[in-house]
């Protein structure tokens, strides 16, 4: 589901699962459009999206979430002048010390922010007409907070009804697997999650793992000077015959208003044109960088209720 309806999965192409044109981190109490003007940061993000399609990219999923600067009018204008599919989303953030997440939330049952949620897939975010492509959420970097708990009953519930796939702000594997206990409890199964900023755990056996139950693992930080991290990690999973379980992108961007023209913007461009070499370098087929740019994103992202058989 893209800011401009439906996309056949297999029509995806190439794909970026996890990146951003805004965040505005000054936080739930406080975020306001009026902080942006949309034309100048199309304006900024025009270019580095231009030179994203120019090396293959077809479809960009902007994990922006709300309170953070989600802006589906901003990604649909972009999307029409660039050609490329862009997703948004739903959910809350709760990474962050739950500094982004609106003070309602506190007090709501995990069915109430499920309903909240659900009701953006079915009637559009805010009166854009614009439906989320999949769920975000965030949770802390230790062992779930009751309130992170809810947040993830509330993705699962979500689930259920949407078919959306459950992105999650996550880093370490104990907040991983906490998550996944939940999702299992609620019927939700692990294709279902994606566990994202993965290459933040050490311990690589977790991703294989995380992977052999279902889970997606979503290694996002790629840039000109870690790729190299990324293709040990990427390896360690095509060894254990789990390549169909990876997700690739950069964490990058991104326009951030109050800073004198947007502040520092990163390219979206390392994974095409350092991390692609080197997995051919090192006997990657074409088949498996098939696999792990547009087969991979296109399974993890189709809208289908997942649940345990
Ligand atoms: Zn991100």
């Amino acid at each position: 589901m893209t800011v401009n309806g439906p996309v056949d999965a297999d029509e995806m192409g190439v794909t970026l699962i996890h990146e951003h044109i805004l965040v505005d981190f000054i936080g739930a109490d406080s975020i306001s459009e009026i902080q942006w003007n949309n034309g100048e940061v199309e304006r900024v993000a025009l270019p580095y999206l231009r030179q994203l399609k120019g090396l293959g990219c077809q479809t960009f999923i902007e994990c922006t979430p709300s309170y953070l600067g989600r802006d589906p009018l901003l990604l649909k204008a972009l999307s029409h002048s660039t050609g490329l599919n862009i997703l948004t989303n739903t959910g809350y953030y709760g990474a962050g010390d739950n500094k982004f997440i609106p003070r309602f939330a506190f007090d709501e049952t995990a069915d109430q922010i499920a309903d909240r949620w659900s009701e953006e897939w079915t009637n559009g975010i805010e009166g854009s007409g614009v439906k989320p492509g999949f769920i975000k959420i965030g949770v802390g970097t230790e062992n779930l907070s009751e309130f992170h708990k809810k947040l993830v009953t509330a993705a699962a519930r979500t689930h259920l009804k949407t078919g959306l796939t459950i992105v999650s702000h996550t880093g370490l594997s104990t907040p991983a697997f906490e998550q996944l206990e939940i999702l299992h409890a609620e019927g939700v199964a692990p294709e279902a999650f994606v566990w994202t900023h993965a290459q933040n755990e050490k311990d690589l056996n977790t991703h294989v793992k995380a992977a052999r139950l279902g889970a997606w693992i979503s290694l996002d930080g790629i840039n000109d000077d870690n790729y190299e991290d990324y293709f040990k990690m990427i390896n360690n999973l095509k060894e254990n015959k789990l390549l169909n379980r990876v997700l690739l992108s950069h964490d990058a961007g991104w326009y951030h208003p109050g800073e004198k023209d947007g502040g520092n913007f990163r390219g979206y461009s390392a994974l095409f044109e350092k991390l692609i070499p080197l997995l051919r370098k090192e006997k990657f087929t074409e088949n498996e960088i098939h696999q792990l740019l547009v087969v991979n994103p296109a399974e993890a992202f189709t809208v289908r209720v997942r649940k345990i058989n």
